[in-house]
């Protein structure tokens, strides 16, 4: 969810103006001031990290309901997806990912969101960090996805980890 100006942040006038690139845009009212809020998406890192066999499901402090999810972060200034997943592994579970596989894109449309999605191992012992106040282990052949953001990314890694095993046996 992008907040919407209500002053213009160059110019402090109204930002009640519209105006039409490709859809209609929220737009500053002063004409001689060309303020546009774009509310481009906001890239979201995530991450299903496999240690010791499990993958590893959290819940975050600020949640009020009792769900488990995948490991997410926004990333730092200039920073890069993978990396920025990497870190947030190292922050939220205290451990050391690696071999990262990208599963994909999704959108989470009520926060405008792009979430990029890895598979990953990790290793060392499972801190949680601030935001997180419990974790569960589940065996992949548990796993299930949800039809939300991140949600899709680990049934579309759960689907693809089926097809190969169904392809080796
Ligand atoms: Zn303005």
């Amino acid at each position: 969810m992008h907040m919407q100006f209500k002053y213009c942040p160059k110019c402090k006038s109204d930002m009640a103006g519209t105006v039409i690139e490709n859809e209609p845009r929220h737009a500053c009212t002063n004409d001689t001031c060309d303020f546009v809020q774009y509310e481009n998406p906001t890239p979201v890192v995530a991450a299903i990290v496999e240690h010791e066999g499990d993958i590893i499901l959290a819940h975050n402090k600020m949640w009020t309901q009792k769900f488990f999810g995948v490991i997410t972060g926004f990333l730092e200034k200039h920073e890069v997806p993978e990396p920025a997943m990497i870190r947030e592994v190292k922050e939220e579970l205290g451990l050391d990912a690696h071999s990262p596989t990208l599963i994909g894109h999704y959108q989470f449309e009520p926060m405008n969101q792009i979430i990029i999605a890895y598979h990953v191992y990790a290793e060392g012992e499972i801190v949680l960090g601030d935001e997180l106040d419990e974790y569960k282990r589940i065996p992949p052949d548990k796993l299930k996805g949800w039809p939300m953001g991140a949600g899709k990314a680990v049934t579309d890694w759960v689907n693809q980890r089926n097809a190969e095993k169904a392809a080796t046996e």
